[in-house]
């Protein structure tokens, strides 16, 4: 048993070092690498995770996790080698399930797809997009079909991104949590509009930067494991528990943008930072899913980067930082502009209020395409339609309508957009038994000080890693299921204060 364990890891360790040379190859290609290597870095990524999948799928994995399944059964559910085993098997029967033909075409598609999204979005041609998402979609039920048994087509699918969460489940979620944001936003939108132009100005990227950064440090975001470039489109990348980036983007006029967008990429690094260092090479040494992910990156963006007392701290060391711009712009000025909700257009400029009502129509549209009950020729006007319906706005052209996200153009359609909402609800359902269980919680973050909150948050998720899924980590932590009662008094009690709101 011994020897079979540590050949488990082993095998485990080749795998995630193949993975992350991956990541480390991405990282450069989306920070520093010139055009010119753009060919060659694209052969080198797909022969890393050739060799990557056929070790993830190697029939004799397979075995020693059957040979190891006596050991495991006889451990408690919460041992560490218990949890390596199942998530392990559980890892290798989801890969090893969809052929390698499939994974080939889908990859080589994917690729092929995306290319002619970059030149078909900015020109708003749907037309051409079509025939490659009527294939995308057929490659999507095809890998659907590869779990069969499921309830609905995009469960397998969501389960990939969102392990244990069912189309069904996420339905009866957001439907909740539809019927109350529908009326929050339409009162808020009856609500004279707030002022946000003291986030436009002119602010130098390298105060704007090392602002950032200091936020960052102060939450506990480790440099000495970790570092921040820049970057399009900001993301988080891992390539051991020794060394979690991130990476920002910033708009000399626009304030919010490298700020926010560095305290979430915080979010998901201060995640994986805090992962339990034995779980090192190991599958159990990531977050546990899309949706427990984004929790942390919401929480630390917006339950705290936007809260008042975050602000009550921080805004005065914001105005020495840009004196010309903000020295007469008072705290609640500040504090209303970073918290403006406006319906709009784009799904990643949306406010906390709006932001899920994006992600609920694109979840649906998904789940109607793979079921067939919307045929794909009309999507682009569905979109449309469910734009006008839920935000009271029509894209002008489809470059703002059903060309705006990558990932139906990068990817599989099915199981992509729930993770953003059960993000935003978990953040507020652990925030809220974070409170329960640390009173001086506000007192702390009102002077700056994120030890506790962290600290909490460390125990209760980050150091578990994927060793339990969401719905079992969401069970242990606040002593119940996904809810989203706490999220929709979140809101409730902010904007009804901001807005002025009755009740
Ligand atoms: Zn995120």
């Amino acid at each position: 048993m011994e020897t079979q364990l540590h050949e488990l890891r082993t095998r485990l360790s080749e795998i995630n070092d193949l993975e992350a040379a991956a990541a480390v190859l991405q990282w450069d290609q989306s920070t520093y690498m010139p055009p010119g290597g753009a060919a060659a870095r694209a052969r080198q990524l797909a022969t890393l995770a050739r060799l990557s999948h056929s070790k993830a799928t190697d029939p004799a994995l397979g075995q020693l996790l059957e040979a190891l399944r006596p050991y495991e059964e006889r451990l408690p559910f919460e041992h560490d080698d218990a949890a390596l085993i199942r998530v392990a098997r559980r890892a290798y029967s989801k890969r090893a399930r969809i052929p390698p033909e499939l994974v080939a075409e889908l990859s080589a598609h994917s690729a092929a797809c995306y290319q002619a999204w970059t030149r078909a979005r900015p020109a708003g041609d749907v037309a051409t997009m079509l025939p490659l998402l009527a294939r995308t979609l057929e490659l999507s039920r095809r890998i659907a079909d590869c779990f069969p048994g499921y309830a609905h087509i995009a469960d397998p699918l969501i389960d990939l991104a969102d392990e244990g969460m069912r189309a069904a489940t996420v339905r009866a979620l957001f439907a909740e949590l539809r019927a109350e944001l529908v009326p929050l936003v339409q009162a808020i939108a009856a609500r004279p509009p707030v002022d946000d132009s003291c986030l436009r100005g002119h602010f130098p990227e390298e105060q704007q930067l090392a602002f950032g950064e200091m936020v960052i440090g102060r939450f506990g975001y480790d440099f000495t494991r970790g570092r921040q470039d820049k970057t399009h489109h900001p993301f988080m990348t891992k390539f051991s528990l020794g060394d979690v980036r991130i990476t920002t983007r910033v708009k000399p006029d626009d304030l919010s943008e490298a700020l926010f967008s560095t305290i979430h990429e915080a979010g998901h690094a201060l995640y994986e930072q805090g992962i339990d260092p034995a779980f090192e090479a190991t599958p159990l040494a990531s977050g546990t899913s899309a949706g427990v992910h984004e929790s942390q990156s919401r929480l630390w963006e917006n339950l705290v980067g936007r809260s008042r007392p975050f602000w009550e701290h921080f805004y005065p060391q914001l105005q020495a930082a840009f004196p010309a711009q903000l020295g007469a712009v008072s705290l609640d000025q500040f504090y209303r502009a970073i918290n403006k909700v406006q319906p709009s257009l784009i799904r990643t400029d949306a406010d906390e209020v709006t932001y899920n009502l994006h992600v609920m129509l694109r979840f649906d549209l998904e789940l109607a395409l793979l079921e067939g009950s919307l045929a794909l020729k009309d999507l682009p006007e569905a979109w449309m339609a469910r734009y006008q319906e839920d935000l009271g706005l029509t894209p002008p052209d489809h470059r703002d309508g059903v060309l705006q996200d990558v990932h139906w153009f990068a990817g599989v359609i099915g199981g992509a957009f729930q993770g953003y909402t059960i993000g935003n609800i978990l953040s507020a359902q652990l925030f809220a038994t974070a409170h329960a269980a640390c009173p001086t919680l506000d007192a702390e973050l009102r002077r700056g000080q994120f030890a506790t909150l962290h600290g909490w948050l460390r125990e209760h998720v980050y150091r578990h890693g994927s060793k339990f899924t969401a719905p079992e980590l969401i069970e242990r932590v606040t002593g119940g299921p996904l809810q989203t009662g706490p999220y929709v008094a979140y809101l409730r009690h902010k904007y009804g204060e901001l807005y002025g709101l009755a009740g």
